[in-house]
C-alpha cells in the first residue's frame, strides 16, 4: 500500500541550482510506482542541499485516464496486460436447487 508515486523529473533547484530528482506526488495511483508529470498536477520534495520545499504546480485539468481507444482491446491484447478469466467466482458457484 503506497502513499505517493514518485515522479519522472530532474530539475536544478530553483533556489540553490543543485539537481533534484526525488520528486513525489499524490495525484496518480499513489502505488510508489514512477509516473510521468503529464498525468499529474502537482509534485513536490525536498531540498537536501538548501533545505528549501520545492513544489511545482500548474492549473491545467487533467485526465488521468486518456481517452479511450476507438478499436476496443481484444482477448489477446488484455491477455497481453495481464488480464485473465476469474474461474470459479463465487457468484457462479450458485448450487441450482
Ligand atoms: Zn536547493
Amino acid at each position: 500500500m503506497g502513499l505517493f508515486d514518485y515522479v519522472n523529473v530532474r530539475v536544478n533547484c530553483p533556489i540553490c541550482g543543485k539537481p533534484i530528482e526525488d520528486f513525489q506526488s499524490k495525484d496518480g495511483p499513489c502505488y510508489l510506482s514512477v509516473i510521468d508529470p503529464q498525468y499529474i498536477t502537482e509534485f513536490y520534495t525536498s531540498c537536501d542541499h538548501c533545505k528549501t520545499w520545492i513544489q511545482y504546480t500548474r492549473f491545467e485539468r487533467v485526465n488521468i485516464i486518456p481517452e479511450a481507444r476507438k478499436t476496443p482491446f481484444n482477448q489477446e491484447e488484455i491477455s497481453e496486460l495481464g488480464f485473465h478469466f476469474v474461474e470459479n467466482h463465487p457468484w457462479n458457484n450458485k448450487e441450482e436447487e
